[in-house]
C-alpha cells in the first residue's frame, strides 16, 4: 500500500499536516515565517510529518489553465488575480497578472522499497509493515540518530528533549482499523491518493498521459519507478517540473547500497594484516 501525491491538483489548503498533526497527536513546532512563500513548516521532521511546499516561479500561468479534467462544454477558467511582479496593467501587453506561478507540493517519508533506514537501525525500532511501509516504534526508539543521514530524502528528524525519531507511519494505525491516512482523507482535491501501489502506478501513468497530451510537457512522475536507486517509492509524486525545483533528489540511492563491498574489503585488509603479523611472528621464532 502506499501514497500517489499528484502535486499538480494540490491547492496549497494543508488540511494534509493539519490532519496529520491531529490524529498523530504531532506537537505543534513552530509557525514561524520562513521567507519562502507561504510555507511556515520549512520541510519535514520529527513533528512535521506532511510539509506542503510553495514554490514561485516566474513562469506563465497558462500550464495552470490547461482545462486538464474539465467537462466537456465547461466555461472557461476565471483569472483569479495571481500575485504579480510588476504593478498591474505595467506590462507592454497589457497583461495585470504578470507570468508567475506556484507549485504546491505536500512532501512525506518515501516508505522506500530498499530502505537504508532500517538497514541502519540497531534496536529494530523501524520495520517494514505489512503493508509495506516503515514505521518507527517510539518507545524502542534509543536516539542513537543513525537513521537520520542515512536517508536519502532527508526525512527523518530527532526530537530535541531525548533524541528519538519520529516521521509519517503512514498512519499505520488507521489502516489496521480499515482507514485511509489521515491525510489523504482530508484532502479536498485527491491530490494525496492512498491505495495498492499497482493501482496507484496505473492511475498515475493514466494522469501523465493526459498531462502530456494536453500539453504539459514538463509533468513527470517521482519515485515510481521500481527500478530506481532505492528500488521505488511507497509514496511517488506527479511532479510539474524537475524534481530538485521541489527540493527533491533527483537520483536517490539508497545509503547503505555499498556497505557489504566495504565489509567484504575490510574482513580481506584484516585478513592480510593478520597474514603479515603471524609470518613476522613465526620468522623471528626461527
Ligand atoms: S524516505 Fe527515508 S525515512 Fe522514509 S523509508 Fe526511505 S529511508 Fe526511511
Ligand atoms: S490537503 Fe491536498 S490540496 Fe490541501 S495542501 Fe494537502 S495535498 Fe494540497
Amino acid at each position: 500500500m502506499g501514497f500517489f501525491t499528484d502535486t499538480s491538483v494540490c491547492i496549497g489548503c494543508k488540511a494534509c499536516e493539519v490532519a496529520c498533526k491531529e490524529w498523530n497527536l504531532v506537537p505543534e513546532d513552530g509557525l514561524d515565517f520562513t521567507a519562502m512563500s507561504f510555507d511556515n513548516s520549512g520541510g519535514l521532521g520529527a513533528d512535521t510529518w506532511r510539509h506542503v511546499a510553495f514554490i514561485e516561479q516566474r513562469a506563465p500561468i497558462g500550464v495552470q489553465e490547461t482545462g486538464v479534467g474539465r467537462p466537456e462544454g465547461a466555461p472557461d477558467p476565471v483569472d483569479l488575480g495571481m500575485p504579480s511582479f510588476e504593478p498591474p496593467g505595467a506590462s507592454a501587453d497589457g497583461d495585470a497578472t504578470g507570468e508567475f506561478r506556484w507549485l504546491m507540493s505536500s512532501d512525506v517519508c518515501k516508505h522506500c522499497t530498499h530502505a537504508a533506514c532500517l538497514d541502519v537501525c540497531p534496536t529494530g525500532s523501524l520495520f517494514r509493515t505489512e503493508y509495506g511501509t516503515v514505521v518507527v516504534q517510539e518507545d524502542i526508539c534509543n536516539g542513537c540518530g543513525y537513521c537520520v543521514p542515512a536517508c536519502p530524502y532527508g526525512v527523518i528528524g530527532q526530537r530535541e528533549d531525548d533524541g528519538r525519531v519520529f516521521k509519517c507511519t503512514l498512519c499505520y494505525d488507521r489502516l489496521g482499523a480499515g482507514m485511509e491516512p489521515a491525510c489523504a482523507k482530508a484532502c479536498p482535491t485527491d491530490s494525496i491518493q492512498f491505495g495498492d501501489l499497482d493501482e496507484l502506478r496505473e492511475r498515475a501513468d493514466e494522469r501523465l498521459r493526459g498531462l502530456h497530451e494536453a500539453g504539459v510537457g514538463s509533468a513527470q512522475l517521482y519515485g515510481r519507478d521500481p527500478g530506481d536507486g532505492v528500488g521505488g517509492d511507497g509514496a511517488f509524486f506527479l511532479l510539474l517540473d524537475e524534481p530538485e525545483v521541489y527540493g527533491l533528489p533527483p537520483d536517490p540511492v539508497v545509503t547503505t547500497r555499498d556497505l557489504p563491498s566495504m565489509w567484504r574489503h575490510a574482513a580481506v585488509a584484516a585478513g592480510a594484516l593478520l597474514a603479515g603479523i603471524t609470518a613476522t611472528f613465526l620468522g623471528r621464532r626461527r
